[in-house]
């Protein structure tokens, strides 16, 4: 039987590999770095995700690993906010604790993980998922990095998003009483406080305030240049299913990545063990991701605007959630 090759064992990589083996095809991950670590992410999950997680059999293990409930969302443009009530309960699960869970979860299915750099072209024609994360190289100038921390102290039920000139910094909780702090930022301003990100933090005036009774936990993680994806291009071969950032990198204010990283994967997975054509699954996953792609485009470029905090007031909350997601039905 066809064994199937996965490069990266993120929640694309590890979603791919439990598709293929639930459908009886062999899966062999390659992972280049050499154990579970952190990453730079806001770690939401957006409720839509719980299906996913049901359907890729971790849901009671998820849990079990107490990811802190959110049920609110402000945006702050200044000193103008927008809150809304979630349309359903999301959660905050740390990526070292949530990537490990679904890795487990392939290796008791039978993944075999190796650990080192996998290869992209396929050799003797096995079917390859590219789950091997952005790899969007962006021309010196006006490039924009991510950085990610995390805090300790009293958590809420709030997803929390600071706007400001060409960024954002998010804050909200994860398991075990952290509270996630994560951003964008355009590189000009992080060299001007030297990349030293409580320093950036801090002024941030909002942000600064609502860290005040918290304690950072670890060590500022960076990555960068960050390129958002408007379209999903054709894959490079029939064999080559590309899944999760690898496919496309979605603008993080949506808080939606990880949720395309599994459904794509779950889908590149069981289109590689069926043999579909790459471009078949492909023209699946563009319809599908078109409109979240378009309404965080349009939302990237309203974000330039100074008034944009009066112009979010006039959009319902939830329309603004649903608009940046792949809709239930196609979970
Ligand atoms: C600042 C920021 C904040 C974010 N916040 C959120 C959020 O709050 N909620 C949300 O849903 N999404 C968020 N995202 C997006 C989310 O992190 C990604 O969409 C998600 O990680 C994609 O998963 P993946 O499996 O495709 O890639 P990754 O998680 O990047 O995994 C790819 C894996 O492949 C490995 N790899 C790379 N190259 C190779 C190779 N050649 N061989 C072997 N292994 C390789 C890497 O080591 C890595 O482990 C955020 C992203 C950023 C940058």
């Amino acid at each position: 039987m066809h064994e199937i090759q996965i490069l990266g064992a993120g929640p694309a990589g590890s979603a791919a590999a439990i598709a293929a083996l639930s459908a009886s095809v062999p899966a062999r991950i390659f992972e280049r770095s050499s154990g579970r670590r952190h990453k730079v992410c806001g770690e939401f999950i957006t409720p839509e995700a719980c299906g996913v997680l049901a359907d890729l059999g971790v849901w009671d293990e998820f849990l079990a690993l107490r990811p802190a409930r959110i049920r609110r969302c402000m945006l702050h443009f200044g000193r103008t906010t927008k809150t809304w009530k979630l349309p359903e309960c999301a959660f905050g699960l740390s990526r070292y604790e949530l990537d490990g869970l679904l890795l487990r979860r392939a290796e008791t299915l039978g993944a075999l993980v190796v650990r080192g750099e996998g290869d992209a072209p396929n050799e003797a024609g096995k079917p390859v998922v590219v789950a091997s994360g952005r790899s969007t190289p962006a021309p010196k100038g006006n490039r924009i990095f991510g950085f990610k921390t995390h805090y300790t102290g009293p958590t809420d039920d709030h997803v929390e998003l600071f706007f400001f000139r060409g960024g954002y910094i998010g804050v909200s909780a994860a398991e075990n009483g952290i509270t996630n702090v994560c951003g964008l930022a355009p590189e000009g301003a992080l060299r001007a406080c030297g990349f030293r990100l409580d320093e950036f933090v801090a002024r941030q005036e909002p942000v600064a305030e609502r860290l005040r009774p918290l304690a950072r936990a670890m060590e500022w993680l960076t990555v960068g240049p960050l390129v958002f994806s408007n379209r999903i291009g054709p894959p490079a071969a029939p064999d080559i299913y590309p899944a999760g950032d690898a496919l496309g990198f979605i603008d993080p204010f949506t808080g939606s990545g990880i949720l395309n990283a599994m459904l794509t994967g779950r889908m590149a997975g069981s289109a590689a063990a069926r043999r579909i054509p790459s471009q078949e699954y492909v023209a699946r996953c563009r319809g599908l991701l078109e409109k979240p792609y378009r309404a965080s485009v349009l939302i990237r470029a309203a974000l330039k605007f100074d008034g944009v905090g009066y112009l979010a007031a006039l959009v319902p909350g939830r329309w603004l959630f649903r608009s940046t997601r792949i809709g239930r039905w196609a979970i």
